[in-house]
């Protein structure tokens, strides 16, 4: 049930053309992918350029998507479902990847609904401002260093830096392993506890290096 209702909203996304821009400059669209239902799902910005715009899958086949995918198995994270807000690649003239406008993330707000509520995911960790400001709003300070997890609609929102904004150095590999084992921690303490939700800022500030 659950597979028919993904595989028809997979090619709702791959047919859409609700962006004439991204239509135009897009190979193809790019749904989440992962597992279903998720633990975590991650949601970034859109797929990039020599990444999921090329391979079909979100965080794939570019340095952001390694970086990821290599935090997500060093941290041990299972049933891992990733995203992002746009599913199309945003160009700008000189076709270099561009942020998507905040009318091409409302045209893609619906995908982005339909899939968390199909991978029911406890925690939606989103990756870089921009997808924390979509998700969590102004009023939440974006703060992936000492992390405060929003509740919305059920789900926990859970801030923590975009891998390119790692990949371009201006934050450490070894702080960003930490934030993913902050964040598996995490994950445990809500596995073995349905009921009682800690202060989240307060988990894992005992960084071991
Ligand atoms: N690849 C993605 O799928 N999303 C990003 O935000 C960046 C690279």
């Amino acid at each position: 049930m659950t597979d028919r209702s993904f595989t028809h909203l997979q090619a709702r996304i791959r047919a859409c053309t609700r962006c004439d821009a991204l239509v135009r400059c897009r190979t193809q669209a790019v749904p989440g992918a992962g597992a279903i239902p998720a633990t975590v799902a991650f949601v970034g910005i859109a797929p990039g350029r020599f990444g999921g715009d090329r391979t079909g899958t979100p965080f794939s086949g570019d340095r952001s998507g390694k970086l990821l995918r290599e935090m997500i198995a060093r941290a041990g994270l299972d049933r891992v479902f990733i995203t992002n807000l746009v599913r199309c690649n945003p160009r700008d003239v000189q076709g270099r990847n561009r942020d998507p406008g905040a009318d091409e993330i409302a045209n893609c707000r619906e995908h982005l609904r339909s899939e968390l509520a199909i991978a029911r995911p406890r925690i939606v960790a989103c990756l870089g401002q921009i997808a924390w400001r979509e998700l969590a709003g102004r009023a939440s300070p974006f703060d992936p260093a000492h992390p405060e997890a929003v509740r919305i609609d059920g789900a926990i929102l859970y801030p923590m830096y975009h891998p390119a904004y790692v990949n371009r150095g201006a934050y450490s590999v070894r702080r960003y392993r930490q934030d993913f084992r902050r964040l598996a921690r995490l994950i445990d303490t809500l596995t073995g506890s349905l009921t009682v939700l800690p202060r989240l800022a307060m988990l894992g500030r005992q960084d071991t290096g």
